[in-house]
């Protein structure tokens, strides 16, 4: 799991560097929620996992985290994990980008593209497709 975790990882990175040379991810990991306040811990209606992740975009650090379905579906992990990238980039006004970063190339000026999870192989395509 771990090795197949860094593969995708990598995939990733690679998949946002095309719409943002400057990111970088420092840290990824996935807790459930009722690890991560006392006041839940052992409340299983709290059990759910959550992705928790910091990167950077040039010198610019950014804390994101977001809810999962399961635990341990890694192409879902990093399917997530770009939603939570796009989602904390398009609200940085000071990055400078659209609010539809990364912009769909099929339909400029209009919607961004989504993260799909096909097979081990994760893309950024237009939403339209699925
Ligand atoms: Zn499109």
């Amino acid at each position: 799991m771990e090795h197949e975790l860094n593969v995708l990882t990598a995939q990733a990175m690679a998949v946002v560097r095309q719409a943002l040379p400057s990111f970088e991810l420092r840290t990824w990991s996935v807790h459930r929620v009722s690890e991560l306040n006392p006041r839940l811990r052992g409340n299983p209606e709290w059990d759910w996992p959550v992705l928790i992740m910091r990167f950077t975009v040039g010198d610019q650090g950014f804390d994101a985290s977001t809810t999962l379905e399961e635990f341990g579906q890694w192409p879902e992990i990093v399917e997530a994990a770009l939603e939570a990238v796009q989602e904390a980039v398009q609200h940085d006004r000071s990055l400078g980008l659209p609010s539809n970063w990364p912009e769909c190339p099929l339909h400029p000026g209009t919607h961004p593209m989504e993260p799909f999870a096909d097979g081990e192989t994760i893309t950024w395509g237009c939403p339209n497709r699925r």
